[in-house]
């Protein structure tokens, strides 16, 4: 009884960028369903890939939680593939639904519960030294219920070997944090907490927060949106690598910020600030994120059955 016997491959979901997701079921019971994502195989390319695909599952096996993806078997194919059979998150994800403006209507409220589920997901990432590092609106999958899942770990890695070196390179450019295009070497789990900020921003404001079509460019949107790095704000930036000195510095206080989110308030707007603070020492770690009272200040979250869902 082999374990790629026990599942049933549909019909195809989607095409990433090294996998293909497809529609599945239990053979015993096909109103099971589930998610089946075959890694692509690319001869001569194998060592890269295989490595990125045995990446997700190690952290999907150490990670159990009801804000992440569920990983529910593995197998391979006669063809070499690798198949990860994952829980059939069938409400499309965050992006879609933030980008549906003339059909998806939703508030504070749905924002802060969309929030909390993230939150809590990136918390016990990081409690078990997982790092994500791609957090973005479409790794955020919607289950049927309306339950947001953090998903696609295929560019997590644990953090828990400081000798196992991190490439800078590694998360989509609008929700990468300034440190790594300082390049900073020892970069922490608080990249993940900026990633989640811009998130919260692009909810917010339905568009990317900042969004550069070139790294220099990414870098010189954020510090028009959140002021330049100085030795005062981020002790030793001007140390880091690709540190350059502004001619004309600019500084940003709450008021400006509170300016580009007027539905946070002043409880959500030092929330949304403390996700963005250049200097990564000062950036929230998750736990501090999960204490903020933005969560129990009104109004309260909107129940997950109750959630806005995609036209
Ligand atoms: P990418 O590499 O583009 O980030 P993936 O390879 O994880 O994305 O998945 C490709 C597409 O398949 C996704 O955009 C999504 O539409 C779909 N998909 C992925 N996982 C699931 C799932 N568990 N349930 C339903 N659809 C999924």
């Amino acid at each position: 009884d082999q374990v790629r016997h026990r599942f049933v491959k549909g019909k195809k979901l989607g095409e990433g960028t090294y996998a293909n997701v497809y529609k599945g079921h239990y053979r015993d019971d096909p109103t099971k369903q589930v998610a089946i994502k075959k890694i692509k195989f690319i001869p001569g390319n194998t060592d890269g890939l295989s490595m990125d695909a045995l990446r997700e599952i190690k952290c999907l096996q150490e990670v159990r939680h009801p804000n992440i993806i569920n990983l529910i078997a593995i197998f391979s194919t006669k063809d070499q593939n690798i198949n990860l059979v994952l829980e059939l998150l069938p409400l499309g994800d965050l992006e879609v639904l933030i980008k549906d403006k003339t059909n998806t209507f939703y508030n504070v409220a749905d924002i802060k519960a969309w929030m909390g589920m993230l939150c809590r997901a990136v918390w016990w990432c990081h409690e078990h030294f997982i790092l994500h590092r791609d957090i973005k609106p479409n790794n955020l999958l919607i289950a049927a219920d309306g339950t947001v899942k953090l998903a696609d770990f295929g560019l997590a890695r644990s953090f828990a070997d400081p000798f196992v070196k991190m490439t800078p390179n590694v998360i989509t450019s609008w929700y990468r944090p300034p440190e790594l295009f300082l390049n900073a070497r020892h970069y922490s789990s608080v990249v993940d907490i900026w990633s989640v900020g811009c998130v919260f921003a692009e909810l917010v404001l339905r568009n990317p927060f900042m969004a550069g079509e070139t790294d220099i460019q990414q870098l010189e949107k954020i510090y028009e949106a959140l002021g330049h790095p100085t030795e005062e704000n981020w002790p030793g930036v001007t140390s880091l690598q690709y540190y350059m000195k502004p001619e004309v510095p600019i500084v940003r206080t709450k008021v400006d910020i509170m300016g580009y989110f007027p539905s946070l308030g002043v409880v959500g707007t030092d929330l949304i600030m403390g996700m963005f603070a250049l200097d990564p020492n000062k950036r929230l770690t998750a736990k501090q994120v999960l204490q903020h009272s933005w969560w129990t200040d009104l109004p309260k979250p909107t129940k997950t059955a109750l959630l806005p869902r995609a036209g």
